[in-house]
């Protein structure tokens, strides 16, 4: 603390905190260049259905391989993207590659794909062209891609902004709320959302990794997905890392779970070697 170092309250900003704006300075600089050199690339995390363990679909995350510091994973990145724009284009070339992808590994009924958006992607008006032209000349029917939006993204959006999610909504493109219950958002508005999915948070599924799991936790989950299912929305849970929170959350009625219990996000031939359809 600084009065402890020396009763100088003014002293200069700790050395670890300078570091970081710089590396945020120039990781930002490089965004354009490592787009067109490349250096992005997509691991893929299975989502798993709770009824039968089967694969259900695949999420696809952005990580970058930087010359200098090596693989960055997307939140060092991503929130740089978002400030300076450099996430439209990046986001567009996230969802050709995952849709491509989605392509290669099936012969047949290609596994559904969960792409994320950023808001900036969200309110940009070339949202909903991309997106069915990507569709389009992959030939991929839109049931098979779901978007994953965060819940605190769709705070305060007006009829208007909700717009384009509407239209995706109604080719069959999936909404999922991601990140879900950590927004503060009003549980009423979750009916003018068009949402099919929630993705409930990675901190309810820690509370029920306790002995015994947290009561709040536990009525929350059984909450929200009571809800859910009224609204008819199927329910996802992420970062499940045990037997023991599976199985809590099987109980709970949750439809589909994402974890490290199940899998790591991996590479497209990892991942095609443990879960991709054969056709
Ligand atoms: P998210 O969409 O909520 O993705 C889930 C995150 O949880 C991923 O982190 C995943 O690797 C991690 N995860 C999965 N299972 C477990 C588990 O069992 N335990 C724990 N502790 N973590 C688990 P990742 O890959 O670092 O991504 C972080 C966030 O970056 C994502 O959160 C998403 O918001 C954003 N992101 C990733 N790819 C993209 C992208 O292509 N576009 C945009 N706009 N955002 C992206
Ligand atoms: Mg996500
Ligand atoms: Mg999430
Ligand atoms: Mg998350």
């Amino acid at each position: 603390r600084a009065k402890d170092a020396g009763g100088n309250r003014y002293e200069l900003a700790d050395p670890d905190s300078e570091a970081r704006a710089i590396d945020r300075h120039s990781l930002t600089n490089r965004l354009p260049a490592a787009l067109e050199r490349d250096e992005f690339f997509l691991e893929y995390q299975p989502l798993i259905r709770m009824s039968d363990g089967r694969v259900d679909g695949a999420e696809a995350l952005v990580r970058w391989k930087h010359p200098v510091h090596g693989r960055l994973g997307p939140d060092r990145f991503i929130p740089l993207a978002e400030h300076t724009g450099l996430i439209v284009p990046l986001g567009r070339w996230v969802l050709e590659q995952a849709v491509a992808q989605t392509c290669a590994w099936s012969d047949g009924d290609p596994l559904r794909v969960n792409v994320n958006l950023s808001p900036r992607q969200l309110h940009h008006p070339d949202l909903v062209p991309d997106t069915i032209a990507v569709l389009e000349s992959a030939g991929v029917e839109p049931s098979s891609l779901c978007l994953e939006v965060t819940e605190s993204a769709l705070i305060g959006a007006d009829e208007d902004e909700l717009k384009p999610l509407w239209q995706l909504a109604e080719i069959g493109v999936d909404i999922a709320l991601d990140d879900f219950g950590t927004g503060y958002s009003n549980l009423a508005n979750l009916r003018k959302l068009p949402a099919t999915t929630l993705k409930l948070d990675r901190s309810f599924t820690q509370g029920l990794q306790q002995h015994p799991a947290d009561p709040v936790d536990l009525t929350f989950v059984e909450g929200i997905v009571s809800l859910a299912h009224a609204l008819g929305l199927a329910v996802t849970v992420e970062g499940v890392e045990t037997e023991s929170q599976a199985d809590q959350l099987r109980d709970l009625g949750c439809d589909t779970a994402q974890g490290w219990y199940y899998a790591r996000p991996s590479s497209p031939g990892e991942f095609a070697k443990d879960w991709a359809p054969t056709g």
